[in-house]
């Protein structure tokens, strides 16, 4: 018997080893279908087609690339700087996500320790960057939707009120712009008696998703970075001097400096693949509510909210009235799989319930579109950043947990800083490291009985 299981256990070893390093599924980019990616299409830019030199690249067309390109060309003028997107610039979660733009606060599970004053370094520098998405509005010409009204994160259950309360209470304490506030007034302000409270947090709001990649995407070229989109990196050479191949011809570009903006695609890369994983999630958004819904909703402050469930319920409003929610239900597929492979209409279902029995007066409302989208998720809820490769020429921020939109902003400038050798505020307040992500099939295994509990845990209230 003993020895029956040791032979299993070292055959898992072995093939968990095996699996790791040959078996990670390939890199699939399905097409955007978002409501922001409809309502605000982007002109493609051509694809890399010959060989190139630049000081620096960056692997992404999401918001940490655009950011990171961004941030890096107006510091650094006179570099040659090139941005390669495998698809479509937002094609990943920065063109398909919720619509909200959050600080650095979410109550983090399962950090609880960290430092007061550190976090409320980073929080501040997170806010500074929600001031820094208003000045790409007007920097690009290009209206994104911003509003800054704030943000709530609503409680699901009596029994978390109390912590919740002590939360509000500890971090106000410590200069937070946090109130706590009653079902009632949750009632009368959002509309909806599904929740027993909720924290109001003054800084964080709501943004048209593709809107900002676009006007990024303008002041990046104004900078002088060449973007090619439809540019696959299939593969990083490491050395002083970093090769890239590139695309269907496989251009070879020669860099100093390489930025993985890649975020839950990251693993297909080679990197990381024990630190960030692709969590699949699904948004959708209604119709413009007619006035008598609007009415009907009685959401008047308007403010984006999330929820404590383990789903993460969110909504937020868009400014001709559309909502716009996502949760219910995440997946993961095997070996960090990026095609969706969930029930989209099942899950678009259980967002249509939830929205009618949060403002039932909406119980006939159908989706005007329904999307899927993949994101990164550490073991701690936290991004991990840094420098890593043979020469500590490889720059990344991975692992924004679902609370990415303002953060990958910020971490564009945070980018430039680690190029410049700079220890910024916010290199100082966060550590960027994460616990390791277990392999496959450990990974699988693990996270389909933690999927399960949170829906049969959310079912309860
Ligand atoms: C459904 C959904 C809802 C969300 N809602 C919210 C929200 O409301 N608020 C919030 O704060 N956060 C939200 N998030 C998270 C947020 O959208 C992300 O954290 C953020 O957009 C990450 O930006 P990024 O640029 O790092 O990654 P991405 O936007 O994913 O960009 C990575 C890019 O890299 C490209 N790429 C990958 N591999 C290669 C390669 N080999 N070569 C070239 N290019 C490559 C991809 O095509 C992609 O465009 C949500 C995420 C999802 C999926």
């Amino acid at each position: 018997m003993t020895y029956l299981i040791i032979s299993f256990l070292t055959l898992l070893l072995v093939y968990s080893v095996v699996n790791y390093f040959y078996f990670e599924a390939p890199l699939h980019l399905d097409q955007n279908k978002s409501y922001w990616a409809l309502d605000h299409p982007v002109a493609v830019n051509p694809s890399l087609t010959v060989d190139a030199e630049a000081d620096i690249v960056i692997i992404g067309g999401g918001y940490t690339g655009l950011s990171a390109a961004w941030h890096l060309a107006k510091e650094n003028p006179g570099k040659r700087i090139i941005l390669l997107e495998a698809k479509t610039l937002g094609n990943g979660a920065s063109g398909r996500h919720g619509g909200m733009v959050l600080p650095a606060i979410m109550p983090n599970p399962v950090r609880r320790s960290a430092e007061m004053a550190k976090l409320k370094a980073a929080y501040d520098y997170s806010v500074a960057s929600i001031e820094k998405i208003r000045a790409i509005e007007e920097a690009s010409g290009i209206s994104c939707d911003l509003v800054t009204n704030g943000f709530l994160y609503t409680i699901f259950r009596k029994g978390e009120v109390a912590k919740m309360q002590k939360f509000a209470a500890q971090f106000k304490s410590y200069g937070f712009p946090i109130e706590y506030w009653d079902k009632k007034m949750v009632e009368s302000r959002v509309g909806t008696s599904r929740y027993e409270g909720a924290l109001y947090i003054k800084d964080g709001g709501s943004v048209h998703a593709m809107k900002l990649v676009h006007a990024l995407k303008v002041l990046c070229e104004r900078e002088g970075v060449a973007i090619y989109e439809n540019s696959k990196v299939k593969e990083i050479c490491e050395g002083k001097q970093i090769k890239l191949i590139v695309g269907d011809n496989s251009c070879k570009i020669i860099t100093g400096h390489l930025v993985l903006a890649t975020n839950a695609f990251t693993s297909k890369l080679g990197y990381f693949k024990g630190k960030v994983m692709p969590l699949h999630l699904v948004n959708a958004a209604t119709r413009p509510l007619t006035d008598t819904e609007m009415q009907s909703v009685q959401w008047a402050c308007r403010l984006p909210f999330a929820d404590s469930r383990l789903a993460l319920y969110h909504l937020a409003l868009t400014p001709d009235n559309r909502i716009v929610i996502g949760g219910g239900y995440a997946d993961y597929f095997y070996n960090n799989r990026l095609d969706f492979k969930g029930d989209k209409n099942r899950i678009s279902n259980i967002l249509k319930e939830e929205l009618a029995i949060m403002f039932p007066g909406l119980h006939n409302l159908t989706f005007d579109s329904v999307w899927n989208g993949v994101m990164g998720l550490t073991m701690d809820m936290e991004e991990i950043f840094g420098l890593t490769g043979s020469h500590q020429n490889i720059s990344y921020v991975l692992g924004y947990n679902g609370h990415g939109v303002n953060l990958s902003i910020m971490y564009g400038q945070v980018i430039a800083d680690l190029y410049a050798g700079k220890t910024s505020a916010f290199l100082r307040a966060r550590d960027g490291k994460s616990l390791p992500i277990p392999p496959e099939p450990f990974r699988y295994f693990g996270v389909q009985p933690i999927l399960k509990f949170a829906n049969w845990y959310d079912s309860k209230k």
